[in-house]
């Protein structure tokens, strides 16, 4: 009976399910390595202790997390919405700018949840090939055209791209916001901070351009549920009409606002991370038979014989990556960056186990 409820296009829908085996080393969700400040959490510890107020529904505008934001970028806070994770944003975004059979244009392979979101959201979907022969790179003129034929609501670009690493340049973003002025283009940037440049300067200039940045990768938040975008106040005030009142927990606002203030300790984190991207691609790249793509971002995209089967064989030793059941990604794996202690770990076992 069910069965026969649910609407037709959810019937071949799987929920999400997380890797849930034990583990020695979790490499597999682009997170972070580092755990909350050691200052943020005695602030926290100090904010609990003397009242913190979770009686009551929390601030639905998150007017002190925003005007933290604001100061840090430099924009209105009227341009920022808060969302409980980026990926609660992408669906709202969807809602409020497509309709059905609107179309919603993004590229493949990257983040599964631009097909997922158009489609709950009942728009159509036309997806870019990212060439495997081209390595991934994007070719921004394709999407433009696409658009322009299609006559797309949305487009949403992931940069640096999930999973293959790859960074479009702010010349192409600059270019297709351009060139597509009655289209929405979407900025997924959820791995920004790794990468050298933000599309965030390109805002004042393009009234269709939506950024989007999480606390969930380089802030080491992943637990708490917080991203946010970034735009012009006009089209932010659409995106707050669709917005879920209430999204984002007090605690999670107070944590995001305290973290963010801790910028310094963050940032030589990202550093830190950065310069262990650089030791594992070079570390991978003198395995024989592996191929790494570079990356501008906390993981690294590896080609390798019997991908599935390494994948397997690191999970049997405690090693967590992420590995594909897409027919071009099956014979790649997605390693996240660690520290110094876990990518050692992983670099000797996947030694050991491809030689
Ligand atoms: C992780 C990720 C997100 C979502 O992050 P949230 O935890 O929901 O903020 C969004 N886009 C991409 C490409 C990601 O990899």
């Amino acid at each position: 009976m069910i069965n026969n409820l649910i609407r037709p296009e959810f019937k071949t829908f799987v929920p999400y399910t997380a890797n849930q085996v034990p583990y020695r080393v979790k490499l597999d969700a682009n997170e972070s390595p580092f755990d909350l400040p050691m200052s943020v959490r005695k602030k926290l510890a100090d904010i609990i202790m003397n009242g913190p107020g979770l009686n009551l529904y929390p601030d639905t505008e998150s007017i002190e997390l925003r005007k933290t934001l604001s100061q840090y970028w430099g924009v209105d806070m009227e341009g920022i919405v808060v969302g409980t994770g980026s990926d609660q944003l992408i669906q709202v975004l969807v809602n409020t700018f497509v309709g059905k059979d609107d179309k919603v244009i993004f590229p493949t392979p990257s983040f599964g949840m631009y097909k997922i979101d158009t489609i709950i959201g009942g728009g159509s979907f036309i997806e870019v090939e990212l060439k495997e022969e081209n390595k991934f790179e994007y070719n921004i003129d394709e999407f433009i055209k696409k658009a322009k034929s299609e006559s797309a609501k949305m487009i949403i670009l992931c940069n640096p791209n999930n999973p293959t690493g790859n960074l479009l340049s702010l010349k192409d973003i600059e270019k297709i916001c351009s060139m597509c002025q009655n289209t929405v283009i979407v900025l997924d940037e959820a791995y920004a901070e790794f990468a050298k440049e933000s599309s965030a300067s390109l805002l004042p200039k393009f009234e269709n351009l939506i950024v989007l940045r999480t606390l969930s990768k380089a802030y080491g938040l992943a637990g708490i549920r917080c991203g946010y975008s970034l735009s012009g106040n006009k089209m932010a005030e659409e995106i707050n009409k669709v917005k879920p009142p209430y999204n984002i927990s007090s605690l999670s606002q107070l944590v995001a606002k305290l973290v963010f203030e801790a910028r310094e300790e963050i940032d030589s984190q990202i550093k830190y991370l950065i310069g262990q991207r650089a030791y594992l691609e070079e570390e991978l790249e003198k395995i024989d038979s592996v191929n790494v793509y570079p990356s501008g971002a906390n993981y690294i995209l590896v080609k390798l014989p019997n991908a599935k089967s390494v994948a397997k064989e690191l999970e049997k030793r405690g090693i967590l990556i992420r590995s594909y059941n897409d027919p071009v990604l099956s014979r790649y794996i997605r390693i996240t960056v660690g520290n110094k202690e876990q990518n050692d770990i992983l670099l000797k076992e996947l030694k050991d186990i491809v030689k």
